[in-house]
């Protein structure tokens, strides 16, 4: 997407044009991360005055319960000595602030932890580095395949909706693969593109209807296929955090989100965030294939409380003035709220074939701290 680096913000018009069209993986990945105008690469989208919100950045206990949770994994790896502590698109770092202030608690695997953080934008390195300053040192890479051989615990959240996701559209009795094209008067729209069969492992049972859209991941795919060639010399667990949809369905879920608000998908690239829920049946069909364990998906409400949210809700409350205990009490609430981030948002984790299910996706585990 060289041409994207000298262009200006409002060129989809232009690159349409030119290429007569472009399919959603390709939209995606050129509004996203493309060189120049990627909204990843171009200032610091998160928090309350970018365009959304996330977790780690609701609650300090989101990264706090995940730092409990990796050790735990950690010492069901058999608390290896070294290990990779990685983290798929850290935002502004505040998720690793969290899990290693968490990690005190356990100085040996602080002390074995060696932090790698994959990320494309330089604005956020830069953030990620402040936020980490005086907890460790991090090593950055662009892409999950620069990390070294070693044994690794991985997280991602809200990492694997912004992965370029192709659409396939039922018409007429074939499926196309979605693309982005210029209709009579020169505007970008969706069209049904070329004829192409979607894979197989995400087909729903139901027959498709005219017009269903089905979700494909390619990047996601790519990316468990890695971490199960990783797993067959070092054990591997990666926890994915997102919003998205457990059960094999039809359905559009391309969004834009600009300033908290959706806004039309189509927009010039780089000025506003897309994404997609992300298929967790797609990602476990992955797992298998990739020669990994997944676990069962939790809605972020259930994994959150069995780790102990109450708990440690209370706990900081104990230490806290009336103001910040408010504050305290609604960003916990924002987690679990089945109307707010508890039930969208889902937990899976994928391990290496050897290890057990990590606590609370085995289904017996209720972890109280
Ligand atoms: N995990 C963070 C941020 C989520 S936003 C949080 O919860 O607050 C998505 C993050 O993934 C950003 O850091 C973004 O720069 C990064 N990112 C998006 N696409 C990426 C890609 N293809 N490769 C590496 N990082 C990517």
């Amino acid at each position: 997407m060289d041409e994207m680096s000298t262009s200006p913000v409002d060129n989809l018009t232009k690159i349409l044009s030119d290429r007569g069209s472009i399919s959603v993986a390709d939209y995606m990945a050129l509004s996203l991360t493309a060189a120049g105008v990627g909204y990843y690469k171009n200032g610091n989208p998160i928090g309350a005055n970018g365009d959304f919100v996330t977790a780690p950045e609701v609650s300090q206990i989101f990264g706090e319960l995940i730092g409990v949770w990796m050790m735990m994994v950690w010492e069901g790896m058999g608390c290896p000595a070294n290990f990779i502590l990685a983290e798929l698109g850290p935002g502004r770092g505040t998720l690793m602030q969290d899990v290693m202030r968490a990690a005190r608690a356990k100085p040996a695997f602080r002390q074995a932890a060696q932090v790698h953080l994959v990320e494309t934008s330089s604005t956020l390195r830069e953030a990620q580095g402040k936020a980490l300053r005086s907890l460790c040192r991090p090593e950055w890479h662009e892409s999950f395949t620069a990390l070294p051989e070693a044994p690794m615990i991985i997280v991602a959240n809200e990492f694997f909706d912004a992965l370029p996701t192709e659409q396939f559209v039922f018409q007429g009795g074939s499926w196309y693969k979605r693309a982005l094209t210029l209709d009579d008067n020169g505007r970008p729209f969706f069209a049904a593109g070329r004829l192409a069969v979607p894979p197989v492992e995400i087909m729903p049972d139901r027959t498709p209807n005219e017009g269903d859209i089905l979700e494909h991941c390619p990047a996601a795919v790519d990316l468990i296929g890695e971490i199960g060639s990783r797993a067959k010399n070092a054990p591997c667990t990666l926890l994915i955090t997102d919003y998205g949809y457990d059960s094999r369905d039809y359905g559009d879920t391309l969004q834009a989100v600009r300033a908290h608000n959706y806004v039309d998908p189509i927009q010039p690239p780089g000025t506003a965030d897309l994404s997609t829920h992300v298929n967790f049946a797609e990602l476990r069909a992955a797992a298998g294939d990739a020669g990994l364990t997944p676990t069962r998906v939790l809605p972020q409400s259930e994994f959150l409380m069995s780790l102990g949210l109450e708990q440690r809700l209370r706990r900081l409350m104990t230490d806290a003035d009336e103001e910040q205990r408010a504050a305290l009490f609604l960003g916990a609430k924002r987690l679990v709220d089945p109307f707010q981030m508890g039930s969208l948002f889902k937990a899976m984790a994928i391990t290496s074939r050897h290890i057990p299910p990590p606590p609370p996706f085995s289904p017996e585990s209720r972890v109280i701290r």
